[in-house]
């Protein structure tokens, strides 16, 4: 049973299903801005997937200044999510 790890900044709480790591990411931690078009989405998965479905990479490595280390890193983490993770269950539960 893989152990999911918050770590946004630094928060070290950890899940053993990635459902409660990302209700807990997008409820217990502040929201975060985009800073390629401004929306205002919660940190975590969800600030991921928004930057990387909504903006070409381009655009993300612009506003960010990121590296492709850190385009790679983050779509791993994507990957890895959406591999497991009912997101249904994630939205019905914060639509609460
Ligand atoms: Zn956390
Ligand atoms: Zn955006």
């Amino acid at each position: 049973m893989p152990r999911w790890k918050c770590a946004i900044e630094g928060d070290d709480a950890t899940f053993d299903r990635v459902e409660d790591l990302m209700v807990h990411q997008a409820t217990e931690h502040d929201r975060v801005q985009c800073k390629v078009c401004g929306a205002v989405v919660p940190d975590g998965y969800f600030a991921i997937r928004h930057a990387f479905d909504e903006h070409s990479r381009a655009e993300y490595v612009r506003a960010y200044d990121a590296s492709s280390a850190d385009i790679r890193r983050r779509e791993k983490i994507k990957e890895a999510v959406e591999e497991v993770a009912d997101i249904r269950e994630v939205v019905d539960r914060l639509d609460e």
